[in-house]
């Protein structure tokens, strides 16, 4: 897990692919208005922020969620769907910009 880990953070990150990072039970998106700038993290829950789609069993998992930040009125609407094993089939942000951990935390150092 911990190797598994490492490998993939020395590859460059695909974010249009994938833009979530797996940590325990989460996954874990970070986003940029694209109005202010203003960054974002968002912990989904495994079990607890996902829609479950009873129709659709090859895909069944969703994120449906809309963010407001404290700068501006622009909204950021992230959808997404999951395999079982929470695998990104696909993924969309309206309003705002996927962005890596790292440029994150340059945001709050
Ligand atoms: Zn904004």
């Amino acid at each position: 897990m911990v190797s598994l880990f490492l490998f993939f953070g020395k590859k460059k990150k695909n974010l249009a692919q994938n833009p979530f990072y797996g940590e325990k039970n989460s996954l874990v998106v970070y986003m940029k208005c694209n109005k202010c700038g203003e960054v974002f993290r968002s912990h989904l829950r495994k079990g607890y922020d996902f829609l479950i789609d009873y129709d659709n069993p090859s895909v069944p998992y969703k994120i449906d969620k809309l963010y407001v930040g404290s700068k501006c009125p622009n909204k950021l609407h992230l959808t997404a769907s999951f395999t079982a094993s929470y695998k990104v089939i696909s993924v969309s942000l309206d309003g705002g910009t996927f962005i890596t951990r790292e440029e994150y935390e340059q945001h709050h150092k």
